[in-house]
């Protein structure tokens, strides 16, 4: 391990030919700390600075680790890319992923328990779509027919979405197999519990990334040829009625959003009746009704629901090049993108497009969707008969705390008067999650000082293989994948699918510079056979 403590004439080697780099042992938050010198200082001086030396660093009295390779974030986007690598053959101790979680799923399966979506519930992507299998073969629908000894699943796929509705793995399923390809691939030797706080070009070559151990210990410095950013959704979204209502009543009960902890309000409607009003229009809103009609016959409770959509769609929407079924106010789509963004006629479309056309075009595919399943219409035709449920046009245009507990809502529905008032229990937003870039402090930087910059939808700007533009350097490269490249040249960049196929993208490049091997045939079929009998890379 090559490290530069407060002596500014420490010898560093440059990343690109250093022969010792961090090991797991060395990445032990105790060995990290023992690494620090004596008072650090000088941070200020490097934030301040677009580019580092070797030596500003070690002057601010930081130490620096080599580490070849190192990805920022540690979820699905990180785990495709370092799964892809280790098939090309880059080895685990030139690859560093910097993450404040273990399993890189953590974060997902926090945000889809609290969305409803529960560990043997169908999730919203196709059998082959695998983070944790290259090849996407065999798909989830074969493991699932040999899990039941029963050709069921194959079949669905061979009827899909014709005969049959697509078959959806569950997140059962896909975390066995990210926990399965984690183990094989060795994954926790390259795991370093900590946030990246500030990433740089260095000028001797590659980057510099600056990170804080999860355990409270010094920063250090990741010195790097190459980097990658993989930190998802800086947060939750908070539309602002509900930013208002929350500041000015500091009221957190009863008006909750999906993504968040809620689970009160579910537990409250099980133990007496209760009225919500759910907005929203995608998958989450599906769930969360889902969650409230199920309760509500499980429990037998009076629960009634006023569910309000900004646009309703009662027929199909779209323009003619991607029609989509809609009916009763959502607007139907089996997955996020329609298939053909993602390999198909619409994708080759995005390649010849400038960056305001590819906005526009992927813009216009990505409107807020949910599944048409049949279990989903039964259950609301059901509480449409029976007076529990109500779907409107309408907006919620001021929300205050009502004296018995509840909130005054007032909105502007088709159906009702002008200024209307609704009182409800309970108020559940199901908007989204944040995708505004600056609000993650590691990437507001790398905007304002890193020479990134973002595409007119809002994602960083990259280039055909994920490559950061505005980042590059002469030696090494800048890569970024999953939501924070979204309006680049792949539509459904968050998706077990695009991350993929963003890490195929990626590796390419990193094979033309010399990182990693290339997946050449021998290789992959190789590769294959390991992958199936378990074997390590
Ligand atoms: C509820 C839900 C359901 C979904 N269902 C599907 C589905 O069915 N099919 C599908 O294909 N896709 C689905 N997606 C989309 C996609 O698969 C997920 O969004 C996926 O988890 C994103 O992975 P990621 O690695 O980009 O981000 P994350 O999983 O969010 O991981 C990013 C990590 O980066 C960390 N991080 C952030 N900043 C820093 C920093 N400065 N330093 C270090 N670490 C940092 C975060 O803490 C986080 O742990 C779903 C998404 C959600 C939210």
């Amino acid at each position: 391990m090559t490290t530069t403590g407060d002596d500014p004439q420490a010898d560093v080697r440059p990343a690109q030919s250093a022969t010792a780099h961090l090991t797991p042992a060395a990445l032990a938050p105790a060995a990290l700390t023992a690494a620090m010198p004596a008072g650090v200082g000088g941070l200020a001086g490097l934030r301040a600075a677009p580019v580092w030396s070797d030596q500003m660093v070690a002057a601010a009295g930081i130490t620096a680790h080599d580490a070849p390779f190192v990805t920022v974030g540690g979820g699905l986007a990180s785990f495709a890319l370092v799964n892809f690598l280790r098939v090309c053959g880059a080895p685990t101790d030139e690859i560093r992923v910097v993450s404040p979680q273990r399993r890189p799923y953590e974060n997902l399966h926090d945000l889809m328990r609290r969305s409803q979506i529960l560990d043997q519930e169908p999730l919203r992507s196709e059998s082959m779509a695998r983070v944790d299998n290259i090849w996407g073969f065999p798909g989830y629908a074969m493991g699932d027919a040999v899990r039941r000894r029963s050709p069921g699943p194959m079949l669905r796929v061979l009827a899909e979405p014709l005969a049959a509705e697509y078959f959806n793995p569950s997140p059962d399923q896909v975390f066995g197999g990210v926990d399965r390809e984690a183990a094989r691939i060795g994954w926790d030797s390259m795991v370093l519990p900590a946030r990246a706080q500030l990433l740089r070009r260095r000028e001797e070559g590659g980057y510099f990334c600056l990170v804080c151990p999860v355990d409270g210990s010094a920063p250090v410095a990741l010195r790097s040829q190459y980097a990658h950013l993989g930190t998802g959704y800086p947060g939750v979204r908070y539309v602002p009625e509900v930013s208002r209502y929350r500041i000015e009543h500091r009221e957190y009960f009863n008006v909750v959003n999906a993504y968040e902890p809620h689970e009160h309000v579910y537990q409250v409607l099980r133990r007496r009746p209760g009225s919500v009003v759910v907005r929203g229009a995608g998958i989450t809103a599906s769930r969360v009704l889902q969650r409230l009609f199920d309760d509500r016959r499980a429990f037998g409770q009076d629960v009634t629901v006023t569910h309000l959509f900004r646009t309703y769609a009662d027929r199909a929407q779209g323009p003619s090049t991607f029609r989509r079924p809609g009916g009763d106010g959502w607007n139907y789509q089996p997955f996020s993108f329609p298939k053909a963004a993602g390999s198909g006629q619409l994708r080759r479309r995005l390649f010849s497009m400038n960056a305001e056309q590819r906005a526009a075009f992927i813009g216009a595919m990505d409107a807020a969707t949910t599944a048409k399943r049949r279990m989903w219409q039964r259950q609301l035709t059901r509480a449409r008969e029976v007076g529990a449920y109500r779907a409107l046009k309408g907006e919620i245009r001021a929300m205050s705390p009502a004296p018995d507990g509840k909130v005054d809502l007032t909105v502007d529905a088709d159906a009702l008067p002008a200024g209307a008032t609704l009182q409800a229990d309970f108020v559940i937003d199901c908007t989204g999650l944040t995708p505004t870039l600056r609000d993650s402090p590691l990437l507001a930087d790398l905007l304002e000082t890193g020479g990134a910059r973002l595409n007119p939808l809002g994602g960083l700007d990259v280039g055909a293989h994920f490559d950061v533009r505005g980042g590059q350097q002469e030696s090494g490269q800048l890569y970024a994948s999953g939501v924070i490249a979204r309006g680049g040249y792949l539509a459904p960049v968050d998706s077990f699918w695009g991350f993929t196929h963003a890490a195929l993208l990626i590796c390419d490049d990193l094979a033309r510079r010399g990182f990693c091997g290339r997946l050449g045939l021998a290789r992959s079929v190789t590769s294959w056979f390991k992958w199936l009998m378990n074997e390590a890379p």
